[in-house]
This record gives C-alpha cells, structure tokens and sequence, in this order.
C-alpha cells in the first residue's frame, strides 16, 4: 500500500500527512554527527535488568550532539508556514531552546525523561524531539537490534529508550505467529507476548479484545478490558513505514477515543 493510495481513501488524514511531511523534509535537511557505538558487552548486565540502553549508565550514551539538530529543526521550521496553530508554537519553542544556554541540554534529557523542563509546547516538542533524536540514535538503534537477543527483554517498554509501545505488528503466520511492538520515539520494534496487554502486565494474563475497523483490512484495536488501554495493531508485514506511523491510523485514535480507551503512548493525536 503507497503512500498515496492511502491518503485518496483517507482523505481526512491529509493535513496530518502534510505536517509530517513537513517535519521529516526539514529533519532530512540537517547534516547528523553518527553517535558514538558503545560497548554493548558493557551493557549486557543492565540489558537483562531491564534497563533501556539509553537509560544505561554502563552504556553512556553522549547524547549532546543530538542537541544542536533539536535546534535547527525547531529553527527551520520556525521559518518556514505552516498551519496557523503549529507556527505560532514552533516560533515560542524556538525562543525558548535560545533563550537559555542549557536549554537544548535540558530539552533533551526531558525527552529521555531524566529531567525536569517545562516547554512551553510540551505536545510539539515531543513530537519535534523525538524526530531529531531518532535521525542521529538511527545507527545506533540498528546496532543494537543487530546485538539484542529478543528472549532476554520481553518487556511491555522500549529496550532502546524506554517508551512506551505505539502500536503492535503481528508478524508470521500461526501456529508462531508472533507479536511486535513499535516504539513510536525512537522507532524500535521489539517481541512481546503474544496474549497479554503491554500496559497492565501485572494483572492476569488476559486477553486483549479486537476490535476490527470497518474497511480496514491491515490495522485494528487491541485494547484491554481491565485497564481500557488500547493498541493500534497492524495485522501484516511489508508496509511497516506506512502502518506504523502513527499519523496514518489516526482515526483509529479517534475511534478508540470515543469508545472510552486511554492511549497510553504519546501520539500525535494529542497535538
Ligand atoms: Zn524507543
Ligand atoms: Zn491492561
């Protein structure tokens, strides 16, 4: 499925695609240092502890020259129009990361959760931070998929960055079809239980419930009867750019919203 065979029978879906778009143009646009490769054997023992690698102070991640793209894509898109709402919020953002010499830093380790910061768009900022922090960790997460043994994480969150799932892939076909989840910061994709809900995984070991969407052959919702939290799912393989983008199910969003389920994950539906 393209790209544009998807926003002709979704056609509701287009300013979202534009602004996506928009962003991931002006993030290709800036030159990204390669971040420094750290030891993973270093790690191996926080890895099975359940520590994120980017979380890991064996790991150690330098994470400052994410800082300066932060910047220039906040900066760039400052510059340019965009929808009404979004340039006037870019435009304070921007004022904001230049406003104080350690706010880039700041910013920064608020998106990895190891701060304290107020943005003044905390929505916009996530969504912009994560798209600059993905471009630079991009060859770092790679590696790390390369070295991970799945069987020794199996966790309901990110093993990179410690999110979250945005949405779940089922891959293969039964018996040993198995279930991926998606990491919608850093993009990670990681196995999970196959039954089970990723947000309450405490509780018994119930099922999730599907919920079909008329017309949609290759996404659903998976929500959870005791918690009420729900997962976008999509039910194929080939097309993962597409499908696990969160802006391409937005309306999956908005029906789940309807029907009372909580999203647990951050989403560019808040914005
Ligand atoms: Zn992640
Ligand atoms: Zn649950």
């Amino acid at each position: 499925m393209i790209h544009d065979v998807w926003l002709a029978k979704h056609p509701y879906l287009q300013r979202a695609a534009d602004f996506h778009a928009q962003v991931a143009a002006a993030a290709a646009g800036i030159s990204v240092a390669r971040p420094h490769t750290p030891n993973f054997d270093d790690y191996v023992g926080d890895y099975k502890a359940g520590i994120p690698l980017l979380r890991s102070s064996q790991a150690a991640i330098d994470f400052e020259p994410a800082e300066p793209i932060l910047v220039s894509l906040v900066e760039s898109l400052a510059s340019q129009p965009l929808p009404e709402k979004f340039a006037d919020e870019c435009r304070v953002l921007h004022t904001q990361l230049r406003g104080e010499m350690n706010a880039p830093r700041q910013a920064v380790a608020w998106l990895l959760d190891n701060e304290v910061f107020e943005p003044a768009h905390p929505g916009l900022l996530h969504y912009l931070g994560w798209t600059a922090l993905a471009r630079f960790l991009s060859p770092l997460v790679d590696g790390f998929g390369s070295w991970r043994v799945e069987e020794h994480w199996f966790r309901s969150y990110c093993p990179t960055c410690g999110s979250a799932p945005a949405m779940a892939q089922l891959v293969g076909i039964d018996p040993g079809r198995l279930r991926l989840l998606s990491c919608g910061c850093c993009s990670t994709r990681w196995r999970y239980r196959r039954i089970g809900c990723p947000f309450c995984e405490s509780a018994d070991d119930h099922r999730l419930s599907a919920l079909a969407i008329e017309g949609e052959k290759y996404l659903r919702i998976d929500y959870c009867q005791s918690c009420h939290a729900y997962l976008k799912t999509y039910n194929g393989e080939g097309s993962e750019s597409l499908f696990l983008a969160d802006w391409t199910s937005l309306h999956l969003d908005i029906i789940a919203c309807d029907r009372g389920l909580k999203r647990l994950a951050a989403s560019l539906y808040e914005l």
